[in-house]
């Protein structure tokens, strides 16, 4: 197993350990709400949004677009710094489509966040199809002297897919912001979803080769989560949508991670909404069960993140 950038306990790049490595101290992610729509929701992609898509499912209660920003991130980081004993922050815009606004809002809500003199850096949560030219500047801008993470969602590589799901957007719209973000010195996040109607492991494992050539840093997976009052909890209630199983969740990831090269590093492996709103699965696990599932298992395959790659020990040595 390379030892340089796969920990020889996790079996994979994990984020936190990049972070480390990086910063040199216990980095956290604290989530702002910047006051941001997305054009999948308000008619300029599309209407109702993606269909499993609830942003209440996947932000804390604390962030709301009418408490100032300060007001969040001061919340947040003492939530952190009791929790984890985190020393520095990243403040992480995640609420809808997060470069969707007139680039001077951008330009105002980003350098209030880096001001802050225990934050590292700023990660951006967007669609492929909200990318501006002026908004990627500004971004390339800020990352010349702090940590800036562009978090681009795909979801699924299958166009069909995307359009089964509302996405509003296709691979090539994918590939081509990934293709003007890249070379900026802006870290680049992908986010995929495993476990859409119709969708095989055996393409679910194409999006891996596909992700392992592109120039991404950082990678969030997790398993599709019907959540109340989503398009995708009707298609749960009719039949329509069954969900992964654990075992084969689990067993799709680690094939994934294998695939991998070992240079990006694993932001997320699960997707956990609250209790109260969950609909299916109904998997009663904490963030950090699931990653000690799939460690389990690359354990017990003695196998560990990019293995299946050709002279990826090599590469990563070279790093
Ligand atoms: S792009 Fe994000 S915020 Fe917009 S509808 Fe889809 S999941 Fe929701």
């Amino acid at each position: 197993m390379p030892d340089c950038l796969i920990h020889k306990d996790l079996r994979i790049n994990s984020y936190g350990s990049y972070l480390r490595r990086r910063f040199r101290c216990r980095v956290s992610k604290v989530n702002v709400d910047g006051g941001f729509t997305c054009p999948n929701r308000d008619g300029t992609r599309g209407s109702g949004g993606c269909i499993y898509c609830d942003n209440s499912s996947f932000s804390p209660g604390g962030t709301q677009p009418d408490i100032p920003l300060e007001a969040q991130m001061a919340e947040g980081m003492a939530y952190h710094r009791k929790r984890l004993g985190s020393e520095k922050f990243i403040i992480y815009f995640q609420k809808h489509t997060n470069t969707y606004a007139p680039v001077a809002k951008l330009r105002d809500l980003f350098s209030r966040a880096l001001a802050h003199p225990d934050v590292v850096g700023i990660s951006v949560g967007t669609r492929p199809d909200a990318l501006s030219g002026e908004a990627l500047e500004l971004l390339e801008e800020l990352a010349q002297s702090r940590y800036v993470c562009l978090e681009l969602g795909l979801q699924s590589m299958d166009d069909a897919i995307l359009r089964q799901i509302n996405r509003g957007h296709t691979l090539d719209e994918y590939l081509e912001a990934i293709e003007r973000a890249a070379h900026r010195g802006i870290d680049i996040c992908t986010h995929l979803i495993y476990g859409f109607p119709g969708e095989t492991r055996g393409g679910f494992l194409k999006t891996a080769e596909l992700i392992a050539s592109l120039p991404i840093n950082s990678l969030k997976l997790h398993q599709l989560h019907a959540v109340k009052g989503t398009a995708l909890a009707d298609l749960y209630y009719r039949g329509t949508f069954a969900p992964l199983t654990h075992e084969e969740y689990v067993a799709a990831v680690c094939d994934f991670l294998e695939r991998i090269p070992a240079h990006m590093a694993i932001q997320r492996l699960y997707g956990s909404a609250p209790l109260a709103i969950r609909v299916a699965p109904t998997w009663d696990l904490k963030n950090n069960q699931m990653w000690y599932s799939v460690i389990n298992e690359l354990k017990r395959r003695n196998t560990w993140q990019g293995c299946k790659l050709d002279g990826e020990c090599c590469k990563v040595s070279n790093l």
